[in-house]
């Protein structure tokens, strides 16, 4: 949609208001870097609303990031949902509109993992399993503890 990220406290005091928005990651200031690539859009869902003295946000977020398997090194892309997250401001602390861009940005940015498999079973780990499983069987004092 339009991808506007502002909400109107004046609105919001009659209304409440439904979020359904497509954003550039670069008008969140998701900057692409060499191992982590901003592939779609970013899509964020819910409303905002206002309490006695609070504005708050409830919002779903959607996005696609490309980086590498930690296994393989391959860059793979990888869908990461963040549902229901929740912004909350006291209104003495907003003027007349109020901007969650920083706050899905920083949403975003912690739920990047910082380790990830390609398509969920990488095929390098299962030789590096393999391996692994190997040494084990060639432990020297493995026998004895068997009786
Ligand atoms: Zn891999």
């Amino acid at each position: 949609m339009s991808g506007r990220t502002e909400i109107n406290i004046e609105f919001l005091k009659n209304n409440s208001m439904s979020i359904n928005e497509k954003i550039e990651a670069e008008a969140l200031e998701l900057i692409n870097e060499k191992d982590l690539i901003f592939t779609k859009p970013i899509l964020i869902e819910g409303k905002a609303y206002l309490t006695e003295d609070t504005l708050i946000i409830n919002l779903d977020i959607k996005f696609y990031v490309s980086l590498p398997c930690s296994f393989c090194n391959e860059l793979f892309e990888k869908e990461i949902i963040i549902k229901n997250f929740y912004i909350t401001e006291k209104l003495s602390n907003i003027d007349n509109s109020y901007d969650f861009k920083q706050e899905v940005r920083n949403a975003c940015f912690l739920e990047i993992p910082s380790y990830v498999e390609c398509k969920d079973k990488c095929s390098k780990r299962q030789s590096l399993n393999n391996f692994l499983n190997q040494k084990n069987q060639n432990f020297p004092f493995a026998n004895l503890k068997e009786k």
